[in-house]
């Protein structure tokens, strides 16, 4: 089958001279308008470093929910 809708390719050159709006806190990527970026307590995050934050954050509620579960099991003894 062929579709002839779009045949051109889509090329939108970059724009070299946008200006970042933010920089990221941990690993100062630049981060542009467009682009995703989250802030927590003024640190300002790229999405590669917040998916980190978020990786520590739930190992850390996964080592205390493994220690509440340790209590539990003492306490049911
Ligand atoms: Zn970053």
């Amino acid at each position: 089958m062929n579709h002839p809708l779009n045949d051109k390719p889509y090329l939108s050159p970059p724009e070299n001279k946008q200006t970042p709006l933010y920089k990221c806190d941990i690993c100062d990527e630049e981060i542009f308008e467009g682009d995703n970026c989250y802030k927590i307590d003024d640190i300002v995050y790229c999405p590669e470093c917040m998916g980190t934050h978020l990786q520590i954050i739930a190992e850390t509620i996964d080592i205390e929910a493994f220690l509440a579960d340790l209590e539990n099991e003492e306490v049911g003894d």
